[in-house]
């Protein structure tokens, strides 16, 4: 295994859907100038695709509305890090998401001279994520996000594609995807909080105000 390089810092962030992952994942990567491994887009974009693998991933994230198998979490991890220049610190958005995970993404991560400085935790009640995701909306084509107030047309203003929905952001969908973190990434949570590592943010505040608390928690 390679020895990982000390100046370069590798974040990852967890939480609930509705946290705010996706909004704080954009402020991180523009101030400390890092890469995005985002595991949840990968997957869907996977699930996107008429193959054999595409179905299965599409079966599990938006029809059963659970987590994928843990080998397949390990490899996009990996792929994605192949495309990222070795100087350059990364976000990895979205995993691990289950005990099992763990080693597979520090392994990923070492194979690339990498390791995890810090787990940043968003934490939000399950009332507060299905309000939230009652009013988030995205591009369907290049996924920039929408809140409900700010749609008076169903046409994106950056790239002229659809808005609307995700496929597994109904209120049941969240309501399925929050018992399912509570079952599963809970775990992680409590063990990288035991190892020291983490960071927890209480998520109900304003996007702004809670990139303030991370980045005085980061410094
Ligand atoms: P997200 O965009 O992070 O909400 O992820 C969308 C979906 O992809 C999740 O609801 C899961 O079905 C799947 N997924 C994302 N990350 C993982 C992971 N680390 N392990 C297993 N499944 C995942």
């Amino acid at each position: 295994m390679n020895t990982p390089i000390e100046s370069v810092k590798n974040y990852v962030l967890l939480g609930p859907p509705g946290s705010g992952k996706s909004t704080q994942a954009t402020k991180l990567k523009e101030k400390l100038h890092l890469a995005h491994v985002d595991v949840g887009s990968e997957l869907r974009r996977l699930a996107e695709s008429e193959t054999e693998l595409g179905k299965r991933i599409h079966e599990v994230i938006n029809v059963k509305k659970e987590l994928v198998s843990d080998g397949l979490i390990g490899c996009v991890v990996e792929h994605v890090l192949k495309g990222i220049k070795s100087d350059t610190g990364v976000l990895v958005d979205g995993a691990p998401r289950r005990i099992s995970q763990v080693d597979e993404v520090e392994q990923a991560l070492a194979l690339h001279e990498r390791k995890i400085a810090k787990v940043i935790f968003l934490d939000l009640s399950l009332e507060e994520a299905v309000k939230r995701i009652s009013i988030r909306f995205l591009c369907l084509k290049c996924k920039k996000p929408f809140i409900k107030q700010e749609v008076m047309s169903l046409i994106c203003d950056q790239c002229g594609g659809e808005i609307g929905q995700r496929q597994d952001d109904t209120p049941d969908g969240v309501a399925k995807r929050y018992e399912v973190f509570m079952a599963e990434t809970r775990p992680v949570i409590e063990y990288f909080e035991e190892q020291r590592m983490l960071l927890r943010i209480d998520a109900r505040m304003l996007p702004d105000e809670i990139f303030e608390i991370l980045m005085k928690k980061l410094a």
